[in-house]
């Protein structure tokens, strides 16, 4: 019998019609013989709730709590759904992550998937459940206590089920029909993409393109999972969305296939620091150690033996950067003259394979700004990506003016 992983992110389970709805395209894939795991996502704007409710009781928050508060949602959301199908006279059974076990390392609120044993919801299948749901998000730790797998992991619970079963394929049911050369909430003139590389969806969701969770796209590269992305509120049909799928099985494409953005960023720097060997590791050491994920590293020009050191972190990491370089300081492991934050900023990046054999991306994108008057902080590229840190008011505003500038609005430019 074939599995397909179907996952409903939290706008396609909103409400209990939105749970109907998803529902009955579930009963149209199980019509066809196939035996579904579905993954939802909590309600929409529900794990949110959740996670204000814990920074409002403990703004250090022990992060083994935030994990058994935010990972609630899906298990309404799961027990709803199975409901919904029974209702529809669909053999189905939900499922928490620690009931499949869904086993992950201790790394709470971005656990990492270890394991998904198939033995018990295989079990169910033979007994002839139709249907297995499954919270999405959400594991148990090896010292048996519920994990989550960072914000919008339930794409990574669907590709890592896709993997372990070897569904068919991994659909991921949206609130737009696939994935775009841009945000479409930004730009109306973002073009959806038939396909997408591997590499290129990684390093859009990595740079900020929400549709899917990096981790997710990681797993699907590394196991080969067919991972389409669709909206669940448009008519079905076999072409429908987007695949994301090798470089190989895609015609043509153009030299920049996308422009991501992320505004949850925030830069800090660090004044005269002492330039000397081994500074940057004791900076970045303890940044590591808190838990930090540093993204733009920039060492100024030295002046008397002292330079300035530039990093960007996501915002609601920079509590936890600040801490860990007072207490650095403190330690007498580094020394500054001030710690600057400023979390007015931006990081906006353009993304494509075709960035390998192409020179010139880089300038012209620095052109596209300059025409816009948008000064760039903070530089980084990579082989096929440049990003650039800028002021937060102008982020849509670049982000146009690249699509523009790169013609994404037409196919194979
Ligand atoms: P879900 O709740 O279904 O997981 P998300 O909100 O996590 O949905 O992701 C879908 C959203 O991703 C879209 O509504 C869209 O605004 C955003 N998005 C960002 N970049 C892109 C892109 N390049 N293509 C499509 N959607 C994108
Ligand atoms: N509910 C979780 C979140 O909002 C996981 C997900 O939707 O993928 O981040
Ligand atoms: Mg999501």
């Amino acid at each position: 019998m074939s599995v397909l992983v179907m996952k409903f992110g939290g706008t396609s389970v909103a409400n209990l019609d939105r749970i109907k709805r998803a529902a009955k395209r579930v009963g149209l894939e199980v019509a066809k013989g196939h035996d579904v795991i579905v993954i939802v996502s909590a309600m929409s704007g529900k794990t949110n709730e959740l996670v204000g409710w814990v920074n409002e009781t403990s703004p250090m928050y022990d992060a083994r709590e935030y994990d058994a508060v935010v990972s609630s949602g899906e298990n309404v959301t799961a027990g709803l759904m199975a409901l919904t199908l029974q209702e529809m006279d669909i053999p189905a059974r939900s499922w928490q992550g620690w009931q499949v076990p869904l086993k992950t390392n201790s790394a709470h609120s971005s656990a990492r998937i270890e394991e998904i044993p198939t033995d018990n919801l295989n079990a169910k299948f033979g007994e002839g459940m139709r249907v297995a749901v499954v919270a999405g998000f959400q594991g148990i730790s090896p010292e048996g206590r519920i994990t989550t797998l960072g914000r919008g992991g339930s794409d990574t619970t669907a590709v890592a089920f896709a993997a372990a079963f070897g569904a068919v394929r991994c659909d991921i049911y949206t609130d737009v029909d696939g994935v775009y050369t841009t945000d479409p909430r930004v730009s109306d003139k973002a073009r959806k993409l038939d396909r997408i590389a591997f590499e290129e969806m990684l390093e859009l969701a990595s740079l900020g393109a929400k549709v899917l969770q990096t981790r997710s796209v990681e797993l699907a590269m590394r196991y080969k999972v067919r991972l389409r992305v669709l909206s669940s509120f448009e008519e079905p049909s076999d072409e429908a969305g987007t695949l994301v799928c090798d470089e190989e099985e895609i015609m043509e494409s153009n030299v920049v296939s996308g422009v991501a953005y992320s505004r949850d960023e925030a830069k800090m720097t660090l004044l005269s620091v002492a330039d000397r060997p081994g500074i940057a590791a004791a900076i970045f050491g303890p940044l590591s150690d808190a838990g930090v994920n540093v993204d733009m590293i920039v060492q100024n020009i030295s002046e008397d033996g002292r330079t300035d050191m530039t990093f960007s972190c996501p915002t609601d990491q920079v509590r936890h950067a600040t801490k860990a370089m007072e207490d650095a300081k403190e330690a007498g492991d580094i020394n500054f003259a001030r710690l600057d934050t400023d979390t007015n900023v931006a990081k906006v990046s353009v993304v494509g394979i075709g960035m390998r054999s192409h020179a010139g991306v880089a300038a012209k994108m620095f052109k596209a700004l300059r025409d816009e008057n948008v000064n760039i902080k903070v530089i980084t590229t990579s082989e096929i990506k440049v990003s650039v840190l800028i002021d937060r008011k102008y982020m849509e505003l670049a982000v146009q003016a690249l699509h523009d500038a790169f013609e994404l609005e037409k196919a194979g430019s």
